[in-house]
Formats: structure tokens, sequence, C-alpha cells
């Protein structure tokens, strides 16, 4: 059966050429990077070259990078180190768009006493810059915002949030695990005192994220023991998963503006396909202003989960905003902090595109959807919308 795999900001397959150099490590490459002894020694070589690698991705220094085992442990490090560090500060600043690996913490720190701001979005999901202004206190330990929105893809600028906050002299996070490998990111140029990232979004393997801390940054360990990563992060190394992420950062240099436009080219045409041969369906998200991969789109009167349902069964897999598809009862938090209404935020569809999809794989979902939604619309007891 044809499989179509369209749900890459969800998680990405492995590269082959990550999985190639990651094999040995299974293998004789067994020792402990720590350890002095020739076994340590030849492992060490590799683990040290991984990390130059990944700071070169990301403009940074190879001592500013720390090995984490995922985007969510990355940012609770960033967040809980921050707050350790500058206990007399209780109030916390982010977005109502941030993935839960932010807010569902932020809402846990909120029930601990501290005070937590989430800015507003507009209907096309960008931020008020002087909100976020307006918002900072001399009590703000940390703001926590994203690069770009994993549900519509939406950029923030980053740059300039940079500059408010650090004008304030506080502590800037910025959750980029879904940024890293679609923009470019340049850590020499950009005012971020921490930024997290994660190996499964960029063709690495689950179980891998990185830390990016600002040389001179104050942040208290979230895992204590072993000496390990300059005693920022205890535990052993995941060496084979390390190794990894570093070739995965390499291949997303290589490929990134080849794959901005390829895969740009590739969700437009799908996109305006979508918008000429189906009625009453909207775009959600600054078309002008959003990830090259991602497409968050809403079909009304139908439901998202049918859809992909559907969608399932000719091979195409895609997520959907609407409830229950994450495992979460609640429609997708991001849409409705969008002011969506509800009619289209229940048939909203993301298909998110990776350097491995093909036209041919565009043409096939083409075909396939405008006959779901149509008939779907048949049985539905919402369609005809009426007004
Ligand atoms: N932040 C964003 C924006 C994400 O999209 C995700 C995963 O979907 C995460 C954080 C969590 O990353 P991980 O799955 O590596 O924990």
């Amino acid at each position: 059966m044809k499989e179509v795999y369209v749900d890459n900001n969800a998680t990405t397959r492995i590269a082959p050429e990550v999985k190639k150099v990651m094999l040995p490590f299974f293998g004789k490459l067994f020792g402990n990077p720590s350890s002095i002894h020739r076994f340590g020694e030849k492992v060490a070589i590799h683990f040290n070259a991984a990390r130059e690698q990944v700071a070169s991705f990301l403009g940074a220094e190879p001592e500013e990078i720390i090995f984490t085992s995922c985007g969510t442990e990355s940012n609770n490090a960033a967040i809980r180190g921050t707050l350790d560090s500058y206990p007399h500060k209780r109030h916390i600043v982010t977005t109502a768009v941030e993935h839960p690996a932010v807010l569902n913490l932020c809402h846990c720190l909120e029930k601990q006493g501290y005070e937590v701001t989430e800015l507003s979005v507009d209907r096309l999901g960008n931020l008020d810059l002087d909100e976020l202004q307006n918002s900072l206190r001399d009590d703000t330990a940390i703001v926590s915002i994203m690069y770009a929105n994993n549900e519509t893809g939406v950029i923030f600028p980053i740059e300039k949030i940079a500059q408010i906050v650090k004008s304030r002299g506080i502590v800037f996070h910025c959750d980029a695990v879904q940024a890293a490998g679609k923009i470019p990111i340049n850590l020499s140029a950009l005012p971020v005192d921490l930024l997290s990232v994660s190996g499964h979004k960029l063709h690495a393997p689950k179980g891998i994220g990185i830390l990016y801390i600002r040389k001179g940054s104050l942040l208290s360990p979230f895992l204590i023991g072993g000496h390990q990563e300059m005693g920022r992060r205890a535990g052993t190394e995941n060496v084979p998963y390390i190794v990894g992420m570093a070739k995965a950062c390499e291949l997303a240099k290589i490929y990134l503006k080849e794959e901005q436009i390829r895969v740009r080219k590739m969700r437009d045409r799908l996109e305006e396909a979508l918008l000429k041969l189906i009625s009453n369906t909207r775009i959600n998200g600054d078309r002008e202003n959003r990830l090259s991969n991602t497409l968050n789109i809403s079909f009304e009167g139908v439901e998202g989960e049918s859809i992909l349902l559907f969608l399932n069964k000719y091979g195409i897999g895609a997520s959907s905003g609407s409830a229950c598809t994450s495992g979460s009862e609640k429609p997708s938090h991001v849409l409705r902090a969008m002011e969506i209404p509800y009619i289209f935020i229940h048939g909203s569809l993301r298909f998110s595109l990776s350097r491995y999809n093909t036209d041919e794989e565009i043409d096939y979902i083409i075909g396939k959807l405008p006959p779901i939604v149509s008939r779907l619309r048949e049985l539905s007891p919402l369609w005809p919308v009426k007004v």
C-alpha cells in the first residue's frame, strides 16, 4: 500500500546518513567518553567532534552546548534552572501558544507560587511586541518564547524579542524545536541566553536534545550527579545519539536552503489546490510568516479526526488540531488563542512536509482529500453551515 508521511512536525524519519554514523557506537565503539583508557579515548574523539559540529550549526561555541534527552528536557532545564538561580524573582513571561513542554511546566510552576504572564496572539498567530514590553517587570526571572509554532508554523520575531528582553536584563529562553533545521539560527548574532533543540524533528532519532547555554549564564543543573556536560547535566552521555544528532545538524545545514525552496513549493501547491477544490476552507496562521513546511488548514462543517481516519486508510499520515488526536481532550490551544471559530477548529488538519516528500505524494493527497471532505460533509449534521 502507498504510504505518504506528512506529519514531520510530530517527528521525522531518521536520515540514512545519520543511522550509518550511529551504528559503530552500538558495536566496537562502546567506551565511556570520560574514561581515560583507549576504549574511552576512541569514543571521546567522536563525542567531542559532535559537540563542535552542533555548535557550528547553531553559531555557538562548543562549551555552550549540552546534550539532553529531548526538547522537553531542554525546556524544563532552561526554565527550572533559571528560576533556581534567581530565587527572589517569581514572575515568568511566556505565550499562550507555546508547546505543552513550556506551557504545562508554567502551569505547574504557577501552582508552586510563581506568577505567569501568557502573551496573547492575534488571529494570524502573531505576537504584539508592545504587550511583551509591558509585561516585563523587575521580578521577571525568565521570558520563554518559541521560535516557530509547531501547529501553524508561524515564526516569531526572535531577534526583536530578544533585544526587548535583554534591554531589561532578563534571561531569555527560546524553544527552537520546530525552527532548527528549517530556518537558519546564528546564536553569535542573536542575543538569546538559552535555546532548545530536539533531534527527532530534524531527522535524528528520538531521545536526544540540545540545550544551548550562553557563556556566563547562571543556570542550576537540572540533573545532579556526575561531572558530565561541564557539570550542567549529569549522566553518562548517550554517545550514539549525540553522534547521530551532529550528523543530522550537518545535513540540515547542507540542505536547508534548497529544502526551504523545494518544500515550500510543494506546500504551496498543496495549499492552493485544496483551497481551490474544497469550498469553505481557511488557512490558519500568517501565510507570509510561516515555516515553509507547515500547512494548517480548516474545512468547515467536518471533524478533523474523521478526515484523518480516511486519510490513514489511504496511507496518508497527517495530524489534526481539533481534539483527541494526540491524547489531548481539548481542541488546539493554539487555534483557540488565535480565536479561530470553533466550527473551523474542529475541521483543522496539519500537513508538515520534509525533504523526503515528493511532488507525486502531493498529487496523491490532492487526489484523495477533496472527495473525503465532500463525503463527510454529506453525512455531517454541521453541514451545510447555517448563517
Ligand atoms: N517544543 C516544540 C515547539 C515542539 O514542537 C515539541 C515537540 O513536538 C517539543 C518542544 C518537545 O520536544 P520533544 O518531543 O523532543 O520532547
